[in-house]
């Protein structure tokens, strides 16, 4: 069993019925436990492009499965909140659901589909502030 902490994003159309249906849907991965789910924030965006505010939280799982069968599964559920597949999407733009693997137990995985942690996460208060409502003494395996 890994214990994991995914990150929770929306900015587009009703979030917070996007963010719901994302915490049901991580409840529902085979091989998976939802643990707990942090409170949700909004906060401003981040980057280049104009867009709208974000609700955030962060949602803590145990897992069976890989780091990369985790990503699949996740894929999945970004695509059923309609948000586009990965080849036709706008870098940092805005999107009705985002999901990212912050922390996969004190794994470090860099391959061309995943690096883990996640690599803005200990510079984004959105992360960092619900991360540490959860658990305050998390440990990033590298910082
Ligand atoms: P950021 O990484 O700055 O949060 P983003 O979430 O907007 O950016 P996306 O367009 O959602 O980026 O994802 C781009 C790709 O990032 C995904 O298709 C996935 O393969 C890859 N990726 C790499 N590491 C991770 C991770 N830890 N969690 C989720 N996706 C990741
Ligand atoms: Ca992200
Ligand atoms: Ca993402």
């Amino acid at each position: 069993m890994t214990r994991v902490f995914i990150g929770i994003g929306s900015n587009v159309g009703d979030r917070q019925a996007y963010y719901e249906q994302a915490v049901r849907d991580l409840g529902m991965i085979h091989r998976t436990k939802l643990v707990r789910v942090s409170p949700v924030y909004e906060t401003e965006p981040m980057g280049p492009v104009p867009q709208g505010k974000f609700l955030n939280a962060v949602a803590e799982l145990t897992t069976e499965l890989t780091a990369e069968q985790l990503l699949d599964k996740l894929e999945l559920i970004q695509v059923s909140a309609g948000r586009p597949p990965q080849e036709q999407r706008v870098k940092w733009g805005p999107r009705t659901l985002d999901l990212d693997i912050l922390l996969f137990g004190d794994q470090v995985i860099c391959t061309d589909r995943l690096v883990v942690p996640h690599p803005m996460m200990h510079e984004r208060w959105f992360v960092l502030k619900p991360l540490s409502d959860l658990d305050p003494n998390v440990v990033h395996p590298l910082l």
